[in-house]
């Protein structure tokens, strides 16, 4: 299928480098997760990393809480496939212990860990390293004295407590910096982005802080950090959600993908369904993307539901099912394949796809 693209213009950032990945605008937007297993139970955080791995992510956080979390964190990113981050909030020492772990980046916010004499000796002891730090600003744990002068969290607010961060960090030569500004409303969100992209060259992290849900969530999400990243801001995403950390990996794809910007798997196009429905349209669409769900070709898949639109539609993607009575007919690549009962429709076009793709597909 034609790729239909959007003119986006990536805002120029500098590079950092995080493990074997660079990060910035001349790379690829970067997907990123967090697990939300006990960071102490290596052997459950690793399974959950490699979940994250084989989802597509990039590279992930991980809480480090205490002492024993540090420890802990040497068996991890000894263990994990993907480069680890460290999520340090207080205590400016397990950001120390972290990066003798190894960790391949930090994730701080600078105005909880205790002053700048402490924020320095982290990036001091970072730069040794070559280990970037994230400064990490939100609306729920902005510094007091902000939230006076401009009467709560406002986004000038948040980007003044981001500039200040950086600010400390610059001081002392330290600029393998990422930030992001997250608020848990979109307007903010968007507001205090467009302006901080406008003011550094720092890559930024983009993510809108408890998002919600997995259809809120991801619904916030896609909004927020698709406006900005149509504007060309963002360098990595995090999607939050409540729910298993595998499913924002999926949504933080279905972003990108959306905008083309970056693809990974099989796009799903079928349509709501209508009184013209003559097929259980949503149990074989259900049935389609879950077979399809670990095969990593960049192909457009089509699933409709009655001869008004869907001819049109499956002959446009790469493949595609038009329903009919009980029945539909296969496309491939703008051709008609074959005809199918119901039952038999999803096995068909598997098989094409298969066959068309050299790819094995459980069928
Ligand atoms: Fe209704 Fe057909 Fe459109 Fe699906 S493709 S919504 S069945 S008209």
């Amino acid at each position: 299928m034609k790729e239909k693209k959007l003119q986006i213009k990536r805002r120029p950032t500098i590079t950092v480098k995080i493990g074997n990945l660079q990060l910035g605008s001349r790379y690829p937007v970067l997907v990123q997760s967090m697990t939300n297993t006990d960071t102490r139970d290596t052997r459950a955080t690793l399974a959950q990393i490699k979940a994250l791995q084989e989802a597509g992510c990039d590279f992930v956080r991980v809480a480090v809480p205490d002492r024993e979390a540090a420890k802990a964190l040497k068996v991890i990113v000894k263990g994990s496939p993907l480069p680890v981050v460290a999520d340090i909030h207080f205590n400016y020492r397990l950001a120390l212990e972290s990066l003798d772990a190894g960790v391949s980046k930090l994730r701080i916010n600078p105005g909880n860990i205790g002053g700048a004499e402490k924020v320095l000796k982290v990036a001091q002891a970072a730069r040794e390293k070559g280990v970037p730090i994230r400064i990490g600003v939100n609306s729920g744990s902005l510094e007091k004295k902000l939230l006076d002068s401009y009467g709560g969290p406002t986004a000038e607010a948040l980007v003044e407590s981001a500039l200040g961060h950086c600010n400390l960090l610059e001081d002392s030569g330290f600029r393998d910096i990422v930030v992001s500004i997250k608020a848990s409303d979109v307007p903010t969100t968007v507001t205090a982005n467009r302006l901080f992209a406008g003011k550094t060259k720092y890559p930024i992290h983009l993510g809108i802080t408890e998002a919600g849900t997995r259809l809120s969530g991801a619904v916030r999400s896609a909004v927020g950090l698709g406006i900005l990243l149509a504007e060309g801001i963002g360098d990595t995403i995090r999607v939050s959600l409540t729910a298993d950390p595998v499913e924002e990996v999926g949504v933080a794809y279905g972003i990108l993908g959306s905008l083309r910007i970056r693809r990974r798997g099989v796009e799903i196009i079928s349509c709501p369904t209508c009184g013209r429905t003559e097929v259980d349209l949503v149990t074989l669409a259900e049935d389609v993307e879950r077979r399809l769900r670990t095969v990593d070709l960049p192909i457009t898949v089509a699933v409709m539901g009655c001869v008004v639109n869907g001819p049109g539609e499956a002959r446009e993607a790469d493949f595609g099912i038009a329903a009919g009575r009980k029945s539909g007919v296969v496309f491939r690549h703008g051709e008609e394949v074959c005809k199918a009962t119901e039952k038999n429709l999803v096995k068909k076009l598997l098989e094409v796809i298969s066959t068309d793709t050299g790819i094995k597909i459980e069928i």
